[in-house]
């Protein structure tokens, strides 16, 4: 079985940390679009040049760019048996493009999966997490900006997966081990 998943919920419930171990399970590789934009911001490439206007404020990487650079990302050969992504797509408008990049190769979407958490826990593991990584878009403010640009921008995607009966939603509060278990088990039951 394929699967070709998207990874939903805010910023700080724990998305990369759960992706890396679905991704393990399932055989298909996490894909963070994070992560590439910081990728490309340390080795100083154009990509990242471009990107580092808007996430160092933690504002969105235009569509344009983040679209053709996750198109790029979906035509390598080890997504054939699916991927999990990780932070895309963010808006309505990339919902859209997804699906149009995925019916370009004939294919669809098998689930989205929203981790919920409290957005008072996730601002504060944020914090924590500013302490730790030193991230340059963890300072308090550009955190609150962030957190604004999900609610506005990124919530709304949930709707929309939901309407077209792709949506599961997992509780993110809680052990990691526990949450990856409730992950898996969402998964394997949309699946069925
Ligand atoms: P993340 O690690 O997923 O929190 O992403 C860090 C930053 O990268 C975000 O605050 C955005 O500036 C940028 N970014 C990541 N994914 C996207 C996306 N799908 N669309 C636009 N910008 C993105």
């Amino acid at each position: 079985m394929s699967a070709r998943l998207v990874l939903l919920g805010p910023p700080g419930a724990g998305k990369g940390t759960q992706a890396a171990r679905l991704a393990e399970r399932l055989g298909v590789p996490a894909i963070s679009t994070g992560d590439i934009f910081r990728a490309n911001i340390k080795g100083g490439t154009e990509l990242g040049r471009k990107a580092q206007e808007y996430s160092s404020r933690g504002a969105l990487v235009p569509d344009e760019i983040t679209n053709a650079m996750v198109r790029d990302r979906l035509a390598e050969p080890d997504t054939a048996e699916g991927f999990l992504l990780d932070g895309y797509p963010r808006n309505v408008a990339q919902v859209d493009e997804l699906a149009t990049i995925l019916a370009d190769a004939g294919l669809t979407l098998d689930l989205a999966v929203e981790i919920t958490a409290d957005p008072e826990v996730v601002a504060a593991r944020l914090l924590k997490r500013a302490e730790i990584e030193g991230r340059e878009d963890d300072t308090a403010d550009v955190i609150r900006h962030r957190l604004d640009v999900y609610a506005e921008q990124t919530a709304p995607i949930s709707d929309v997966y939901a309407a077209q009966g792709l949506l599961v939603r997992v509780d993110g509060i809680g052990e990691v081990d526990e949450v990856t278990a409730r992950l898996l088990s969402a998964i394997g039951t949309a699946a069925r």
